[in-house]
Order: C-alpha cells, then structure tokens, then sequence
C-alpha cells in the first residue's frame, strides 16, 4: 500500500473559548526509531475539556488509530500496518517501564496529544514503541476501542482484583465513557454473574449502560444507598468512581462493604475521609488508577475479537473533526463515546 504523503495539511488548531479554527502545518518525517501515521479515527474524551476552554499550541487527540505511511531508520514496522496509538510515550528503559508499568514511566518523552501532536489532524508522528499493531479486520473507529474504553476501563478492574479476589457486586459512579467501559470490562474480565451497579445522572447513559448489562442507579432521583437497595443489595464488594466528583466518592466509601476499595479512574475533586472507621476497621482502602500499561493491550485486542458488538454500544456517534462534535460530547449527555473519522 502506498499513500502520497502531502508536504503539509489542515490541522485543527483549538484556540480556546470552545472555537477550534484550521490551520496548514507541515506534516513531520519521522527520524530514528520514530512511524509517520495517517489517522484514520480518533476518539473524543472529556479530558479534552480544557483544551477545548482554554485553547492549546499542539494538536490534541489522544486516542487515535491509524495507518503507517513512512517509517523512520530502525524501525520494523512496515508501511501499511494498522493499529492504535498509546498516549504516554514511555522510555522503556526505567525501572518503571522494565517492569512493564508503561503508565508509570520515571522519563516520558510526553503524553500524544497533550504535549506532543496527536490525533485530530490527519497525520500523527509517533515513536514506534507507542504504537500497537491490529489487524485489519477490525475497523479504525473499532480499534479506538482498545484505548480509553477497554485499556483505561480494563486497568481500572485489574487494580480492583488486586485488591481482593472474592468480587461478587462492584459500583461504578458515572456512566460516560470511562464508567462504560469499566462496566464492559467488568463483565467480559469477571464474568456475567458479576452485579455492576451503575449510577449517573443522565437517563440516556444510564439506559447505555443497561444495555451493557449494568443495574443502572439514577443518583438524581434517588440516593445512591437507597438504589442499592432496589438491587437486592445492602453494600458493595468494591467501588469504581469515573466521575471524579467529590460527593460521588464520599458516597462510593459509604457503600463499600468490609475489605472493599474505591479505585479513582476519574480526575477533579479531593475527598475527605475519617481513617479509623473508615479505613482501619473495616480494611478499605482507596487505590488509582491511571490510564493503562501498554502490554495490557494484547490481551484486550483478543476480548475485542470475542466482544466485538457488546463493545461497539459503546460508541454512539462518529463525525468529523469540527466544533459540533466536540459541543455535541462536551455538553450534551445524549453522547457515549463519539469518533471523529478521516
Ligand atoms: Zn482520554
Ligand atoms: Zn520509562
């Protein structure tokens, strides 16, 4: 396969106060080590917020998925390789990244679309340690599955069964993307027996996730207890917050049962504990987690393959790189996952 690769191309440039204007920016060689990608899709996520506000020098876009159209010196990847893009351009070298922990990297080059240019122009330059081969059976929009969805969702239950082996109930606080996934990744990972409870706001989102099989909870019409409730269950075993609200967590704590965890997934507000009942007594604990390792990847592309249309409910929307798209995600609650495609 072979792609002309123009000299420059019209990159969306997010100059804040939610206007996104284009701009001709020259497309990169890639050097040593480094694969130039034509994106193909790359998902919307609500991390984006503030460089939808507030405006930002580099190409956002980090959940992207593509195609290899120039390869750098010493690299192995042919041209014509499809796959997904890791955000955090991790060293592979430090103690971190020998162990595998690729999302605790002690020397990130950068995190794709944050600091470096990532997917929401046409091409992306990557170095190809980040970047995960799929095969072409599954589609570029299928493929942005593998990141936020079933990558940061998928880690979040790992640090969960860490915790402790005996999982019977889980609650998952915030049904948007991220709360969806670790809802899918619940269920494909610890299986269909599993309760997932599920609480957010917004009926549409919590029709979604009762379509993944999660026992939705609307916290805007009743207390979160009082939904446990109305599942046959009086606590939890463990706790996912994605909804990064302080309230949310305080509640999640309250309704974990003896040895159970909250796990963070979601950024924003503090919480506020009072160890001895909350903690020492009952042994709970309260654990992060951040994005994902990359050699979790493989493991999922195979639950992909198995889950292909349990997953794709997930995505709700698929537009191109404009304004709407981004109001239509940040603002509207009628949106799960929405792709913007080239
Ligand atoms: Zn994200
Ligand atoms: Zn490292």
């Amino acid at each position: 396969m072979s792609t002309t690769i123009p000299s420059s191309c019209r990159v969306p440039l997010f100059v804040g106060k939610k206007e996104i204007k284009f701009e001709e920016k020259a497309v990169p060689e890639p050097g040593a080590g480094q694969l130039l990608l034509r994106v193909r899709a790359n998902a919307l996520c609500g991390s984006e917020r503030p460089q939808f506000f507030d405006g930002t020098p580099v190409t956002p876009g980090h959940e992207a998925t593509g195609t290899v159209v120039a390869a750098g010196p010493g690299t192995r990847t042919p041209v014509g390789t499809s796959g997904a893009v890791f955000l955090m351009d991790y060293c592979g070298e430090c103690r971190s990244c020998r162990l595998g922990f690729t999302n605790q990297c002690l020397q990130k080059r950068g995190d794709m679309g944050f600091n470096r240019d990532g997917g929401y122009g046409q091409f992306e330059l990557v170095h190809e340690n980040i970047f995960f081969p799929v095969p072409d059976e599954f589609s570029p929009t299928e493929t942005t599955l593998l990141l936020d969805i079933m990558g940061t969702g998928g880690h979040a239950v790992e640090r969960c069964r860490l915790m402790r082996p005996d999982i019977e109930s889980l609650l998952v606080s915030g049904a948007g993307p991220i709360g969806l996934g670790v809802l899918a990744m619940a269920k494909i990972i610890m299986g269909q027996q599993l309760k997932v409870l599920i609480s957010d706001v917004v009926p549409y989102r919590l029709c979604l996730a009762e379509g993944l099989g999660g026992l939705p909870i609307n916290v805007g019409q009743m207390s979160l207890s009082a939904g446990i409730q109305s599942h046959g269950l009086a606590l939890v075993d463990m706790a996912v917050d994605t909804s990064g609200k302080q309230v949310a967590r305080q509640e999640a704590v309250d309704s974990l049962a003896q040895r159970g965890s909250l796990i963070c997934v979601g950024h924003g507000e503090g919480m506020a504990l009072k160890i001895s009942p909350d903690i020492i007594a009952p042994e709970r604990s309260i654990v992060g987690s951040e994005y994902f390792r990359y050699n979790e990847l493989s493991a999922n592309l195979q639950r992909l393959r198995e889950h292909r249309a349990y997953l794709s409910q997930i995505i709700t929307h698929r537009m191109g790189v404009d304004q709407q798209a981004f109001e239509a995600f940040l603002f509207g609650c009628e949106t799960g996952k929405v792709i913007i495609e080239q």
